[in-house]
């Protein structure tokens, strides 16, 4: 019989990427965070999106009494701005979180910058944990990295978050990929197949697709 594993995420667009992306992980059964919003509440303590995605990976199992967890924790790193805004991503224009309003903060802090200084990318890192397997809390790390840079405007419909200013060597913004085609190449799908590889090994670890 299946096991399950809950995807620790208050993010219903991330939700259903990872569904997606993870949806043929044999064995298991993927099913959402019952209490999503005790999830916010741990978001972005640690300075590392490492750091946040066990954090979160940890206090959910905790919350679920040690059940199978999957979290994850991504951001916009942006090189003009030193990194920034990195693991403050999801409120970087402000609380609540507010995607439109984080794009406009994101053009604004980079005006006048040439196009040639907008190297920007994303960044996922999915934390697994099975207190009750035989590694006990010892957690799966695996991280994703898609490299772009930050466009001067808006373009596209699709995605979430920053996606309609993230521009691909193409010329494409990530919002006029089908999603499909996003979940083929973002730094979600790279750090889901990083963290299928590390599942596979059957022991603990970190592992890296960039
Ligand atoms: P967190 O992982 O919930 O802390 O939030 C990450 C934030 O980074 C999101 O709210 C988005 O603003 C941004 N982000 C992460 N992944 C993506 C993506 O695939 N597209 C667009 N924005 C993203």
């Amino acid at each position: 019989m299946d096991r399950t594993v809950f995807l620790a995420t208050s993010n219903a667009g991330k939700l259903a990427e990872i569904r997606a992306l993870l949806g043929g992980l044999r064995g298991w059964r993927l099913e959402a965070f019952p209490e999503p919003r005790l999830l916010d509440l741990v978001e972005e303590h640690r300075d590392s999106f490492e750091g946040n995605a066990t954090l979160k990976a940890r206090i959910a199992s905790a919350v679920l009494g040690g059940a199978t967890v999957l979290a994850d924790d991504s951001g916009l790193v942006v090189d003009a701005l030193d990194g920034a805004p990195g693991v403050r991503s999801a409120r970087w224009g402000g609380q609540p979180r507010d995607d439109a309003r984080n794009r406009a903060a994101l053009l604004d802090a980079l005006a006048g910058v040439p196009e040639a200084r907008r190297g920007a990318r994303f960044v996922c890192v999915l934390a697994w944990i099975d207190p009750r397997g035989p590694h006990g809390p010892r957690p799966w790390v695996a991280r994703g990295v898609l490299e772009g840079r930050i466009a001067v405007r808006e373009r596209g419909s699709g995605g979430f978050g920053y996606d309609p200013l993230f521009e691909l060597s193409d010329g494409r913004t990530l919002a006029e990929l089908s999603r499909a085609e996003k979940n083929s190449l973002s730094h979600r799908a790279r750090a889901a197949a990083a963290l299928l590889v590390a599942l596979g090994r059957h022991r603990p670890g970190r592992a890296e697709l960039c």
